[in-house]
């Protein structure tokens, strides 16, 4: 098996339009779709849940056209005010793939212009805070763009090993869990995060990750698989020869 993109969005999430067929015809292995869950959205002021019926039978109509090669994902976007709410809708649904992500805090998403011109140390306090609460709450198989809510601050290694404790509390957390950690493409490539994710996967490795998926988060047909092979050399160049993939929640190493 070849290592496929495990970080998607179609039309089944709120903030884009891409078809199925458009990843599948531009790749002959598997596609993985992770749609957005995110409740109490401040983005729309609304509840964003992919219609899981309409999802269900979409992917089944393709899979009889294309050699089932479609896998079912979403990812959760946890927030602690409705993490019973989270947890409700989840559990009667089956997913190949489940991207644990923190998007927002109840009052804005961290991509929000506005979030640049705030202190860096608070936003990353409180986000670290709940995306260590997120861990001990949902279960999922991995942990996606641990920056995500530091993207639009330019940050240095350096600012980021000021909160290295908690990084390190995150990690092993993660790793109790079972959760892989995420190269997420968009991050690295385009807000220019690379050397943060050097900086955090050389961490999660020395505390024992050994899991790791790359995703490109992509929207659309121009982000997929989006510097792969410079971000699969990267992670090559750390000994790692394997990444997680996920097929009904169970793991499987995928040579790379
Ligand atoms: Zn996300
Ligand atoms: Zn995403």
């Amino acid at each position: 098996m070849k290592y496929y993109d495990q970080h998607l969005h179609t039309y089944f999430s709120y903030d884009a339009d891409e078809t199925f067929e458009s990843y599948l015809e531009n790749f002959d292995g598997f596609v993985v779709t992770t749609e957005h869950f995110d409740l109490a959205n401040p983005v729309t002021h609304q509840d964003d849940a992919p219609d899981y019926q309409a999802y269900q039978k979409k992917i089944s109509e393709l899979n009889q056209q294309y050699q089932n090669r479609i896998l079912k994902g979403i990812e959760i976007g946890y927030i602690a005010s409705e993490k019973e709410r989270i947890k409700d809708y989840l559990k009667d649904k089956n997913y190949d793939l489940k991207l644990l992500s923190i998007h927002h805090n109840g009052q804005f998403d961290y991509l929000d212009d506005f979030v640049a011109d705030m202190d860096y140390r608070v936003i990353l306090d409180e986000y670290l805070k709940a995306m260590n609460e997120a861990i001990d709450e949902i279960p999922a198989n991995v942990l996606a763009h641990f920056d995500y809510g530091i993207r639009l601050f330019d940050l240095t290694v350096e600012q980021l090993q000021e909160f290295e404790p908690q990084l390190i509390q995150i990690f092993k957390n993660a790793i109790k869990h079972q959760l892989a950690f995420e190269v997420n493409a968009k991050s690295t490539h385009l807000y220019h995060n690379l050397a943060l994710y050097d900086y955090a996967l050389d961490l999660y490795l020395s505390l024992g990750g050994k899991l790791i998926t790359l995703g490109s988060d992509g929207h659309k047909i121009e982000h997929f698989r989006l510097h792969f092979d410079e971000l699969l050399a990267l992670i090559k160049s750390k000994g790692i020869n394997e990444l997680a993939t996920y097929q009904n929640g169970q793991l499987q190493l995928v040579k790379i």
